[in-house]
């Protein structure tokens, strides 16, 4: 194989995911995310700081949501126990 194009396609794939990494750290500069909690079924929602102010829709209940200006404190779920969380019965 020619030497030539060794360097070549390993500076082509180096150059990629150089890219790869910059728009990903660009990205997450860019958007940042907030939290708020579904009024409805108490699920945690993270959206996008843009849409900050804006309606959203729950992804669990589908219902109309609010997106408050800020995030939103979760510190007190009403359920201990987090969605989907496989809860271990006591024998
Ligand atoms: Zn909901």
């Amino acid at each position: 194989m020619n030497v030539f194009l060794l360097v070549l396609a390993g500076s082509g794939v180096i150059l990629f995911l150089a890219r790869q990494f910059w728009i990903r750290l660009r990205s997450t500069e860019e958007e940042a995310y907030y939290f708020t909690r579904c009024h409805a079924c108490q699920q945690k929602v993270r959206y996008a700081a843009a849409n900050a102010g804006g309606k959203g829709m729950c992804p669990r209940c589908l219902r109309p949501l609010y997106l408050p200006e800020s995030s939103q404190p979760l510190s007190k779920p009403l359920s201990p126990h987090r969605v989907g969380e496989r809860l271990l019965q006591k024998t």
